[in-house]
């Protein structure tokens, strides 16, 4: 039975599948199936130099999604991390050929060696062609064996040379520059999890969760050393003496810096990552020139990422910045210097910490704090959880008993729901103190204020969240303390019919809000930010006996 690690129909048809979805959604590419190819739809309007690539699949956006005006003009995919055969190389040239001759970008693997050699070999009284071959990975740098692996820095070879052929250049200089740009790349990857090949029984390797796969390779092939995992900043750190070290950087130098996901890496550790890899060079005095942040060159769903450096000369800088229509490469790339510096959310300057106590607002305060196990209980049972940590949030920081007017007080409390607090309790409750604190600040009569608050507090909240009372929210307190507060009644009869309101959560299942999605399962649970409410309309009521 095969593991569902893939969206797929079946793991035979997964590339084919893939593929037709890929050009569904790229018109500019066209499909020829025999020898199997991918090509630009339009040829350029200019003939000149043709420039390929190909390898396995399973390495996408690279290389199909960089088929387009600036950068290749043809890709042969292979099965999945298998080159792909001389015959369609020699389609793809034959097809990118417009009589100027045809650049292969060649990956450092011995299949694809092999079978762009056997192709060029095919057309050599055809087709004039040259290759260049990207050796980027620093993991497999020895004196012996079939040398550095071509990866990350492939993407940035096909932008130079694509850029050049657009440009006019002839197929020597393109090949010229091509090689440079591949000799002053280098790249490291790790890897957090080995990828899964579609229909396999599992990972291509294990890696406990304290594990890292250290020089990983982008087929699934072990890394050169399993280690522990250590932080991001000393990982970095050793990722990039690797290739520091291998490329010779010296002080001043200039490099583009491209940090890569390897397959199933969040953008967010990307640009973590990336962070790292610039406070890293900029102790080493290393400029980084241009910025590359995303997914270009995977591993299948491998977790983990590869950074690659390419020294800068001007020539090179300038072809990878022309533009390219290519689909999959970045619309938008950091022109640098990169450089990083703190960053800190401001502390919101809520607090009313001067005039005399407010106990009734203390005490609605504590009661919360003491609760807020139970108030998190009541949201994982009815909605995800996280009530919680929004009162926490909100309410931890003031130092009890909190002092000031009570306008002051309902003020700050407003600003830190808004600010501190997050989900839709910072949103709901931020606006009920706001409206307390506008009331409190415009009439004196406590119940007056009180009543007032309250009722704009409801329609704003309403008009804010749509929901009516039944709906298991909050409003189910609210509305009934404020009809009572219309009424006349006396406060502690407000708070008895907002803890009833909220009392009656209990037996409703939520319309509204977070809770919502989890339906029956709210049965019989009452929903937190209605029992706060209760709760501040108590301590409102008992404000006579805590003064
Ligand atoms: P989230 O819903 O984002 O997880 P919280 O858990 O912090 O936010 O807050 C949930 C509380 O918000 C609920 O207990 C409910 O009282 C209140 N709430 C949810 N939706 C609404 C709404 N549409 N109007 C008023 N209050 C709502
Ligand atoms: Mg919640």
């Amino acid at each position: 039975m095969t593991p569902h690690e893939y969206v797929l129909n079946s793991p035979d048809t997964f590339i084919t599948d893939a593929l037709r979805g890929f050009l569904a959604a790229n018109p500019s590419i066209a499909w020829q199936p025999d020898p199997g190819f991918l090509h630009r739809r339009q040829a350029p309007e200019t003939p000149r130099v043709g420039v390929i690539s190909g390898g396995g699949s399973g390495h996408e956006p690279m290389h199909a999604g960089l088929i387009g005006d600036g950068m290749l003009d043809a890709a042969c995919p292979g099965l999945v991390f298998t080159s792909p055969n001389a015959l369609q190389v020699a389609g793809a040239t034959r097809w990118a050929d417009q009589g100027h001759g045809v650049l292969h970008i060649v990956k450092n693997y011995t299949g694809d060696v092999m079978n762009f050699r056997i192709a060029r070999h095919l057309l050599r009284d055809e087709v004039a062609t040259d290759h260049v071959l990207v050796d980027d990975d620093v993991a497999t740098e020895s004196e012996s064996g079939p040398g550095r692996r071509g990866t990350g820095a492939t993407i940035v070879v096909e932008k130079v040379c694509g850029a050049a052929a657009a440009r006019g250049d002839d197929l020597a200089h393109i090949a010229e520059i091509g090689r440079r740009t591949a000799q002053n790349a280098r790249s490291f990857a790790v890897a957090y999890r080995a990828c899964t090949i579609p229909g396999a029984a599992g990972p291509t390797f294990d890696l406990d969760t304290d594990e890292m796969e250290f020089g990983v390779g982008i087929h699934g092939e072990a890394g050169e050393d399993r280690t522990t995992r250590v932080g991001a900043s000393e990982l970095v750190g050793r990722m990039l003496d690797r290739i520091v070290d291998s490329l010779a950087l010296t002080s001043g130098e200039r490099v583009l810096c491209l940090v890569n996901g390897l397959g199933s890496a969040h953008p967010l550790e990307l640009s973590l990552a990336f962070g790292e890899v610039v406070s890293n060079l900029d102790a080493r005095d290393v400029i980084v020139e241009r910025s590359m942040v995303g997914t270009f060159v995977t591993a299948l769903d491998m977790a983990g990422f590869s950074i690659t450096l390419v020294r800068l000369d001007e020539e090179t800088l300038e072809l990878f910045d022309a533009d390219t229509a290519a689909p999959a490469w970045p619309a938008h790339v950091g022109r640098g210097p990169a450089r990083v510096s703190e960053v800190t959310f401001a502390e919101p300057r809520d607090a009313a910490d001067d005039g005399p106590e407010s106990p009734w607002l203390s005490a609605f305060i504590r009661r919360i704090r003491d609760a807020i196990d139970d108030l998190t209980a009541l949201d994982q049972q009815a909605g995800d959880g996280d009530f919680g940590a929004n009162m926490t949030a909100a309410l931890d920081h003031f130092d009890l008993p909190v002092r000031g007017s009570d306008a002051d007080v309902l003020r700050a409390i407003s600003t830190s729901f808004l600010v501190r607090a997050g989900g839709t309790s910072g949103a709901v409750f931020g606006v009920l103190f706001r409206q307390l604190a506008t009331a409190f600040s415009t009439s004196d009569e406590f119940s007056t204020a009180l009543r007032d608050g309250t009722a704009a507090a409801l329609a704003e909240i309403q008009e804010l969240g749509g929901a009516d009372v039944g709906d298991n929210t909050m409003v189910d307190a609210l509305a009934p303390a404020s009809n009572a507060l219309d009424d006349g009644k006396s406060l502690s009869e407000v708070a008895d019919d907002a803890e009833a309101g909220a009392e009656s959560t209990r037996h409703t299942t939520a319309s509204k809000g977070r809770a919502s999605y989890v339906g029956e399962n709210a049965r019989g649970v009452v929903d937190p930010g209605a029992l706060v409410t209760g709760w501040l309309y108590r301590a409102a009521a008992e404000r006579a006996s805590v003064e």
